[in-house]
């Protein structure tokens, strides 16, 4: 695998080898990289001549200034599964090579409609503006045919593909489904944060995802809701921020109970975890 810190000479390489007709698949990341990072590299690899994944811990994207400073950071370790993943290239910028000029670097947000503004949008303000900003920069330095994203994080990955459509790129998105713990816990960097005792109990979410598909043809949408909140935070010390049944492509509540996903997000051990299911 070929580090780079800065992106001429990296890009130039990619865009010679399209112009040959390969494939070349893009993975952004946060660093701290785990089982779920690395299926995404896997997939890539499989499908993909040309595998590069960058790690950058953007600013721009964290709302809060606490969870920015305690974002895990170990790119000696990352460096190592990526190239046990046979990853071709990383590209770790610093945020000074990301942003020059300041972090409001006149980034004008695309104009995809109210998806940005529910459920994470609502409880994270800037956080999609931010991710947006930065995953339009990667894509302007790193000239790639396929990106990969996990479905882990729905809402950014719906975000992203309307962004590359308004954008107007020629750039096919590809959803890689969650991978979890042997518990079912959603895979996260932020995982980490919790002692293994409450990494344990934290299945509970998926558990609570797993009941209301069981539960789907049988309840209201509002009562599973309410069924799947209280199972949550029957779990001393866990706080659910939403727990939502919407339509899967505009994240808005649905009339019928078709094409339907299950969102949450939930708090524990001063922690923020998020997961999701399809109910179809
Ligand atoms: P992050 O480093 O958290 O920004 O994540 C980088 C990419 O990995 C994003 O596209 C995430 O959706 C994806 N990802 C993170 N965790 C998982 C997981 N458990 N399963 C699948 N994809 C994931």
């Amino acid at each position: 695998m070929i580090s780079y810190t800065t992106s001429e000479e990296l890009s130039k390489n990619l865009r010679k080898s399209i112009e040959k007709g390969k494939k070349v698949a893009f993975v952004p990341t946060m660093g701290a990289l785990h089982e779920g990072h690395l299926e995404l590299i896997r997939t890539a690899k499989q499908q993909c001549d040309i595998v590069v994944c960058s790690i950058f811990v953007n600013p721009t994207q964290f709302n809060n200034q606490r969870d920015l400073e305690k974002y895990p950071r170990n790119l000696k370790i990352d460096k190592t599964l990526l190239e046990s993943e046979h990853c071709d290239y990383l590209y770790a910028p610093s945020v000074q090579e990301m942003y020059p000029n300041g972090l409001s670097n006149g980034f004008v947000v695309p104009d995809i409609g109210n998806i940005t503004k529910v459920l994470e949008g609502t409880h994270r303000p800037g956080h999609f503006e931010g991710m947006m900003q930065v995953v339009s920069l990667l894509l302007d330095n790193i000239p790639c045919t396929y990106l990969y994203m996990g479905l882990k994080d729905y809402q950014q990955y719906c975000i992203v593909k309307k962004m590359i459509k308004a954008q107007k790129r020629s750039i096919q998105l590809f959803g890689v489904p969650i991978v979890r713990e042997k518990s079912g816990l959603a895979m996260s960097s932020r995982n980490r944060r919790l002692t293994p005792k409450a990494r344990f109990k934290a299945a509970n979410i998926y558990l609570s995802l797993l009941y209301t598909q069981i539960q789907f043809d049988q309840f209201e949408l509002d009562l599973l809701e309410k069924n799947a909140t209280e199972f949550i935070e029957n779990v001393s010390g866990m706080k659910v921020e939403y727990f939502t049944l919407v339509d899967c492509e505009t994240l808005e509540p649905s009339k019928n109970k078709e094409n339907i996903i299950a969102l949450t997000a939930v708090w524990y051990e001063d922690v923020r975890l998020i997961d999701n299911m399809f109910m179809y």
